[in-house]
């Protein structure tokens, strides 16, 4: 199924101001309201729809993002990567919730009087954890064990902050709305409950580990699978593995951000491995074989055809870096650096005079050079 676009999901003209984008959303948001789409089967996807793209289009970076590559700009990386509309995964319950966020944010009070109108559970925040990788490690792909600080589930209260894991009851000032109303003369005022802060549940007795929250601060140990191929920039999400929400909410999720170190040796450039070679002049002049060292800790011989110069390129079929979804490997790349000698003794400096004198057509770039150049002295003496 092929994605439609952001701006004709909010009814908005491509190039839309920011108050445009905030004001088509609201009315596709109105018109999708599940209070009014009770008959609609079709209606909590279409929001979705709708959230992510007022989720893009909202956000500068993302929608510049958008503007230059589509909806290609939010597929690359593993796993999918971070989703425009985060916080919106595929269980039950997530589409009300999600439509209090935006609700919440947007309107305000305007949407309290709504059925229930209480919070629900937050959902823990993503994490980022940055993660550096040799290129060696790059290439062989590796398992990780990192440790994240996050918080987790409380084990004393299974999360839902009451002491002994009891259910939390229900807030006897608002009976579990959420709100509270006063009448102050002709007005019907409605604000957050005190008692619960607008959660519509109390907890009699709060769990003492966690101070009623549900969740701990931990140090967390995973094992990751980091594939090989990858490179400085590649996220990898691990759904679920974020904070726990808070009493009992989902948990976010956590995206780990390779950067793959430089090498000594090989630059990389996508699947390709780049590596100079430094010869001496007299096995460029002569020709012989040389040992280049591969990525995987092997060596490779390569034969130097004799009068070699300085920026040959010879190929190493497959020994490159593999690509991160399959596809086969790249090529690695020699370049030869003729190095001139230094540190000549006398017996040496005699032994390249006598070669000189011997010269004969030896250097048919020079030779061919300096030919050109007289030539041009000559023309410009006209
Ligand atoms: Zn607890
Ligand atoms: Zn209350």
């Amino acid at each position: 199924m092929s994605k439609r676009d952001y701006y004709d999901l909010l009814g908005v003209a491509k190039g839309a101001s920011a108050d445009e984008i905030k004001k088509g959303f609201r009315t596709k948001a109105k018109e999708l309201h599940p209070d009014r789409n009770a008959d609609n089967p079709d209606a909590e996807a279409q929001f979705k729809e709708v959230n992510e793209a007022y989720d893009v289009l909202k956000d500068p970076e993302k929608k510049a993002a958008y503007d230059r590559y589509g909806h290609a700009a939010f597929e690359g990386g593993m796993g999918g990567g971070p989703r425009p509309g985060g916080g919106m995964g595929g269980g039950q319950g997530d589409f009300a919730s999600a439509f209090s966020d935006v609700f919440d944010d947007l309107f305000g009070d305007f949407m309290g009087g709504r059925q229930g109108g209480r919070q629900r559970a937050a959902r823990g925040a993503d994490l980022r954890y940055n993660l550096r990788v040799t290129l060696e490690e790059a290439y062989s792909g590796l398992q990780k064990t990192i440790n994240v600080p996050t918080s987790v589930q409380c084990g004393e209260c299974n999360g839902s902050g009451a002491e002994g894991g009891a259910e939390p009851t229900t807030c006897p000032t608002c009976s579990g709305m959420g709100k509270v109303r006063a009448t102050q003369g002709f007005f019907t005022v409605e604000r957050t409950c005190p008692t619960c802060s607008g959660l519509g549940q109390i907890i009699k007795n709060p769990c003492t580990k966690c101070n009623g929250a549900g969740r701990t601060q931990k140090e967390r140990s995973l094992s990751v699978n980091i594939p090989a191929g990858v490179e400085t920039g590649t996220r990898i999400r691990l759904a679920g593995e974020g904070e726990a929400g808070m009493r009992g909410g989902p948990p976010g999720d956590l995206y780990i951000f390779i950067e793959v170190d430089r090498h000594k040796i090989f630059e990389r450039e996508a699947t390709e491995l780049h590596c100079r070679v430094p010869v001496s002049m007299t096995a460029a002049a002569l020709g012989g074989d040389i040992e280049v060292p591969t990525i995987d800790g092997g060596r490779s011989r390569v034969k130097i055809p004799a009068g070699s110069q300085s920026g040959r390129q010879m190929r190493l079929r497959g020994k490159g870096m593999p690509a991160l979804r399959g596809g086969g490997t790249g090529d690695m790349f020699i370049e030869l650096a003729v190095e001139t000698p230094v540190n000549l003794t006398s017996r040496q400096k005699e032994l390249l005079k006598e070669f000189e004198s011997l010269a004969e057509d030896n250097n048919p770039e020079s030779s061919t050079f300096f030919k050109s150049v007289k030539n041009f002295w000559d023309s410009m003496k006209g």
